[in-house]
């Protein structure tokens, strides 16, 4: 016998809050406090990582020195997104960007506001734009602006 397959739809809100650790921690209380960007360094290989890692994740050694970093960076690349996924903080068409920040080795993905989508370009700099009532989360980064150097 042939039965129609039946769904139900749900709609799930499921709150919940998840440990960052206390690298995460310390990284995100510096840009809440201070708009300070810190980020970590491995003591073997020597690079430093932003958003910072516990642990090296190509030397596999405890990272442990802390380097305050400047606010500002460059694009290394970019993508425009045209279609909400419904949870995005910015309305459509929004951009985010892998942003190297200065003094750091790795990638730092953000948003890129104040700047036309069309007008964002790789090897564009960028400077943090805090947000005004900042609540420890990556969002105090509302997004990076371009800067004219
Ligand atoms: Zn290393």
């Amino acid at each position: 016998m042939d039965v129609e397959n039946m769904y139900y739809h749900g709609r799930i809100n499921v709150p919940y809050k998840w440990y960052v650790g206390a690298t995460g921690s310390r990284f995100l209380v510096g840009l809440r406090d201070g708009k300070e960007f810190w980020g970590i360094t491995c003591p073997k290989c020597g690079k430093v990582y932003v958003p910072p890692l516990k642990t090296c994740p190509e030397c596999f050694v405890p990272n442990e020195e802390w380097v305050r970093l400047a606010d500002t960076g460059t694009v290394e690349s970019f993508t425009v997104a045209h279609y909400s996924n419904g949870v995005s903080p910015s309305d459509i068409p929004y951009v985010l960007g892998l942003i190297k920040m200065d003094g750091a080795d790795g990638s730092f993905l953000h948003y890129i506001g104040d700047a036309d989508p069309a007008d964002v370009k790789v090897g564009m700099r960028v400077k943090a734009v805090f947000a005004d009532e900042r609540t420890g989360n990556i969002m105090d980064i509302k997004h990076f602006a371009p800067v004219n150097e």
